[in-house]
C-alpha cells in the first residue's frame, strides 16, 4: 500500500520561519540566512516523512509566505504595478514579499495584493490578479529548485504545484470584460514547460491540487478541466499526476472528474465520507484512488478501527494495488508537533493522548497502511490496540461528558430563542429607559493595548505580580477609560476590554470543555500564525467571566455601559472543535454559557449587552446548498445566547469584515435590538442591502476605519453619517467606528473618537 502526505506545516515547530522572516523585512537579517532558516525546515520536514515511511513525500509546500503567491510567481502572474521594482533589479525574494506586503521605498509606494480566505479555512492567500490581456511565463524556479534540493539530500519528492484551474478560479479579474478561466489557453504552456522541467529533473509523481473539484461548477469550468487533464496526459505519458481534490465531496462533478485521464485521485473520506461508494463504483480500472482517511483540519487521533474498515472497504472492490493512504488534506490547517505540549496546565496529558498533530500525523498515515495488510507485524498490532483504547477512553471520559450539559441541550425550545416582544414594543421600552439622544455615540468594545497592558497581563500569567495588584492595575485602566469617554461625550461606554489576550481565547479559559496549547501555532497569513482553543468537552462555565469588569465600569459612571460578549458561533469559528458531535450541539452548549452570562449581567444591572458575531458570515458552507441549514442553526444559536433578558435590555451584536447581501434575512432574523457593521472603507456601501430590505432594528454602520492609523476628519464622518440617514430612518442610527479600537494607538483614537462625538452633535442639530 502506498502512503503519501499532500503537504505539511512549514512555520517550523518553533515558529523559526516567523522569526526569520520578521527579521529579514526588519533589515536585520540577509536574504542568504533566511533561505537557510527555510532550508532547515523543509529539510527537517523531510527527513521526519522519510523516517515515518512515507512513499510519496511532497517537496513545493514550502512558501516563505503563500503557495497560492509561489504560484503567481511561478507562472509570472506579476501585476503592473509592480514593474517598476523589477526595473528597479530588486532580487525576486523583495518582489515576492512587496506583491504580499506592499513595498514603500526607493521613492515607491505599492500597494499589496488581496489577501482573502483559503476555503473555508482560517488560512489566507494572496489573490491573484488578472488583466484581459494576461500574459504567462515561467518566471520562478522555485518548484523545481525545492525537487532538487531534496533530492541532493538524497529524497526523490512528489512536486506539489496548484493545478491550473484552480489557480485562475481562485484570482479575480483586474477589468471588465472577459472571465479569468478565459486564460486556461494561455496558462497551460507554462504548466507544460514546468513539467517538462520536472520531469528532466526526474520527477515521476506530481500533485496537482485542484480542490475546486468539490465546488460548484459551470460548464467552462468543466471544459477547462478536460482540456487542461486531456491535454498534459497525451504530452507526458509517463507522469503520474495526482490529482488532490479536499474540503468536500466530488460526487456532484463526478462525469468530469472520473474522465480526467490521471494517474491517481485523492478524496476527502473526512469531510466527505459517503462519496466513497459511488467513487468506487465508477472509478476507471487504470486509476489509483487515494483515500484521505486521517483528518488534515482537525487535532483528534485518528479513528484506526473506522479507517480500516474504509480501507477495506476499497480493497474489496479496486484490490490493495491501487490504494493510496493519506490525509483528507494537506497538514497545513494542523499544529506542528505534539511532543512539544508538556504543561499540565493548559494541556493535561489524558487530553493530550486524544491528539494528533501533523508529525503525530505522517505517523498515523503509516501505521495504518501497514495494518490494513494481510497479516500486520506485532508492533503495529500493538499500535492497534493503543488506539482503540485510547479512542475508547476519550468516547467515555467524564472529562468530555456532562449529562446535566446535555440535558440542557436536549431541552432548548423554540421559545428559549424569542425574546417576549417584538422589537418595535422593545424599542419603546428600551427607550424610555436608556434616554439616549438621536444618534447614540459608542465604541466596539476594546481600548488600544498598550504595551503597559500587555506586559500587565503576562506578568500576571507568569505569576509575576500577584493577582491583587493585576486586579488593581486593571481597574485603573478601566476607570481611566471610563473617565476619558465621560469627558469626550460618548453616550455608550464600555469598560475597554484590558483584561482580554483575544477576544476567543478569554472566554475559552473560562469554560469547562476548552483546553490550549502552548506551541499550538497554525499559520493564518505569511509571518501570523493563531493559536486556536480546542473545545474537547461539553461546555458550561466555570463561574461568571465578564460580570465583575463590567459591573465595575458602571459603578464608575451614570452614563450606560455596555457588557461585551464574544458570541457561540464566532467561539466555535475559530477553534478546533469536537469530531463526536455535530458543530451545531457545540454552538448550542456555547450558546447556553452565554445566556448564562447573559442573564448575571442583566441582573448585575447592565442594561446594554453585545454579543459579538464577526465569524458568522466565515462559518458558510463551502456549496449554496448548505446554506440555509447552516444559518438556521447558526441564527439559533445567537438567539439562544441573547432571548434570556427582559424586553428593557438591549442586546447588541458586532460583524465586521462582513458582506451582508445574500445573508441579509438571516441577520435580521438574529433579532438583535443593535447591530454594528464595518462600512466605512465601503463607503456605506455595505448599507444599501439593510435599506432595501427595510431591515427594522437600530443599527451602528461604522463611520472610522480603525484598521488604518489614519485619523478621519470630523467632516469625512459626517458625510458617512449622513450617508446613512439617506438609507435608513434617524430613529434606527448608531454611530461608531468599524470595529474594536485594541490595534490603535491612544493618540489616533483620542482624536478620531472625539471627531465622532462632534460629527453627531453637528447632525442632531439638523435633525
Ligand atoms: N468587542 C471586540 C473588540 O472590540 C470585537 C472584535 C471583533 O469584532 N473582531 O475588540
Ligand atoms: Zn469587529
Amino acid at each position: 500500500m502506498i502512503t503519501q502526505i499532500l503537504g505539511y506545516p512549514r512555520i517550523g515547530a518553533k515558529r523559526e520561519l516567523k522569526k526569520a522572516c520578521e527579521a529579514y523585512w526588519a533589515g536585520k537579517i540577509t536574504q542568504e540566512e533566511l533561505f537557510q532558516t527555510g532550508s532547515k525546515i523543509k529539510q527537517s520536514n523531510w527527513s521526519l516523512q522519510q523516517e515515518a515511511g512515507i512513499d510519496w513525500i511532497p517537496s513545493n509546500d514550502f512558501s516563505f509566505y503563500d503557495q497560492v503567491l509561489d504560484m503567481s510567481l511561478t507562472v509570472g502572474a506579476i501585476p503592473d504595478r509592480y514593474e517598476p521594482l523589477l526595473n528597479h533589479r530588486v532580487s525576486k525574494t523583495d518582489l515576492y514579499f512587496a506583491m504580499a506586503r506592499g513595498y514603500q521605498k526607493n521613492g515607491l509606494d505599492l500597494i499589496a495584493m488581496e489577501m482573502t480566505k483559503w476555503f473555508d479555512t482560517n488560512y489566507h492567500y494572496i489573490v491573484p490578479e488578472f488583466t484581459k490581456d494576461q500574459e504567462f511565463h515561467l518566471f520562478s524556479s522555485k518548484v523545481i529548485d525545492e525537487y532538487t534540493e531534496a533530492l541532493e539530500k538524497g529524497i526523490k519528492t512528489k512536486p506539489v504545484l496548484i493545478g491550473p484551474v484552480t489557480y485562475l478560479l481562485l484570482g479575480k479579474e483586474k477589468e471588465a470584460g472577459f472571465h479569468r478561466i478565459e486564460l486556461i489557453a494561455k496558462l497551460l504552456p507554462v504548466y507544460l514547460n514546468i513539467l517538462s522541467v520536472l520531469q528532466n529533473a526526474g520527477a515521476t509523481t506530481i500533485q496537482f491540487d485542484e480542490p475546486f473539484l468539490s465546488m460548484d461548477l459551470t460548464a467552462d469550468e468543466k471544459e477547462a478541466f478536460q482540456y487542461v487533464y486531456e491535454k498534459i496526459a497525451v504530452t507526458f505519458p509517463d507522469i503520474d499526476l495526482v490529482l488532490a481534490t479536499y474540503f468536500g465531496s466530488i460526487e456532484h462533478n463526478l462525469t468530469t472528474v472520473m474522465e480526467l485521464p490521471v494517474k491517481t485521485l485523492h478524496i476527502d473520506l473526512v469531510r466527505a465520507p459517503e462519496q466513497l461508494d459511488v467513487i468506487l463504483n465508477v472509478i476507471p480500472t487504470d486509476r489509483n484512488l487515494s483515500l484521505g482517511v486521517i483528518d488534515g483540519r482537525n487535532i483528534w487521533k485518528n479513528h484506526y478501527e473506522t479507517s480500516l474498515q474504509i480501507i477495506d472497504r476499497a480493497i474489496n472492490v479496486i484490490g490493495e494495488d491501487r490504494i493510496v493512504i493519506a490525509p483528507s488534506c494537506s497538514l497545513l490547517h494542523v499544529p506542528f508537533d505534539l511532543d512539544n505540549e508538556n504543561d499540565e496546565d493548559t494541556l493535561p496529558s489524558t487530553l493530550k493522548s486524544w491528539l494528533a498533530f501533523a508529525k503525530q500525523k505522517v505517523t498515523e498515515v503509516s501505521t495504518i497502511a501497514h495494518l490494513s495488510y494481510q497479516s500486520p507485524s506485532p508492533e503495529h498490532q500493538k499500535e492497534l490496540e493503543s488506539n482503540k483504547a485510547a479512542i475508547k477512553d476519550r468516547n467515555s471520559s467524564t472529562l468530555i461528558h456532562k449529562p446535566e450539559v446535555k440535558n440542557r441541550v436536549a431541552n432548548i425550545t423554540a421559545a428559549d430563542t424569542l425574546r417576549s416582544h417584538p422589537f418595535s414594543i422593545r424599542q419603546t421600552k428600551q427607550k424610555a429607559l436608556l434616554q439616549l439622544p438621536l444618534f447614540p455615540t459608542t465604541t466596539i468594545g476594546s481600548f488600544p493595548q498598550t504595551a503597559e497592558v500587555r506586559q500587565l497581563r503576562f506578568q500576571h500569567k507568569k505569576g509575576k505580580i500577584t493577582t491583587e495588584s493585576y486586579h488593581k492595575e486593571i481597574a485603573n485602566e478601566i476607570e481611566e477609560a471610563i473617565r476619558w469617554q465621560e469627558e469626550i461625550g460618548l453616550d455608550v461606554l464600555v469598560h475597554g476590554e484590558f483584561e482580554r489576550n483575544d477576544m476567543v481565547e478569554y472566554f475559552g479559559e473560562r469554560l469547562h470543555g476548552v483546553a490550549f496549547t502552548q506551541f499550538g501555532w497554525v499559520q493564518s497569513y505569511g509571518s501570523r500564525g493563531v493559536k486556536p482553543p480546542i473545545i474537547f468537552g461539553d461546555i458550561s462555565r466555570k463561574s461568571p467571566m465578564t460580570v465583575q469588569w463590567t459591573s465595575y465600569a458602571q459603578s464608575l459612571t451614570n452614563k450606560p455601559v455596555k457588557g461585551m460578549l464574544t458570541g457561540p458561533v464566532t467561539i466555535l469559528q475559530w477553534s478546533f472543535v469536537r469530531d463526536d458531535q455535530p458543530r451545531k450541539t457545540t454552538t448550542q452548549q456555547i450558546a447556553l454559557a452565554i445566556r448564562d452570562e447573559v442573564a448575571d449581567l442583566e441582573q448585575a444591572g447592565i442594561h446594554i449587552i453585545q454579543i459579538d458575531e464577526p465569524a458568522i458570515r466565515e462559518g458558510l458552507p463551502l456549496r449554496k446548498k448548505d446554506w440555509s441549514a447552516y444559518l438556521k442553526w447558526a441564527v439559533d444559536a445567537f438567539k439562544l445566547s441573547a432571548a434570556v433578558v427582559k424586553d428593557e435590555t438591549q442586546i447588541h451584536t458586532h460583524m465586521c469584515y462582513s458582506e451582508f447581501n445574500e445573508i441579509i434575512e438571516s441577520i435580521a432574523a438574529m433579532d438583535a435590538d443593535v447591530i454594528t457593521i464595518e462600512t466605512s472603507r465601503s463607503q456605506m456601501e455595505l448599507l444599501e442591502v439593510f435599506s432595501k430590505f427595510k431591515y427594522p432594528n437600530e443599527i451602528g454602520p461604522g463611520v472610522y476605519d480603525i484598521h488604518s492609523p489614519r485619523i478621519p476628519s470630523q467632516e469625512e464622518m459626517e458625510n458617512l453619517i449622513s450617508k446613512a440617514i439617506n438609507l435608513l430612518s434617524v430613529q434606527q442610527l448608531w454611530v461608531n467606528p468599524d470595529c474594536g479600537l485594541k490595534t490603535r494607538k491612544w493618540e489616533e483614537t483620542r482624536h478620531a473618537l472625539i471627531a465622532m462625538v462632534n460629527a453627531a452633535i453637528k447632525l442632531r442639530e439638523t435633525h
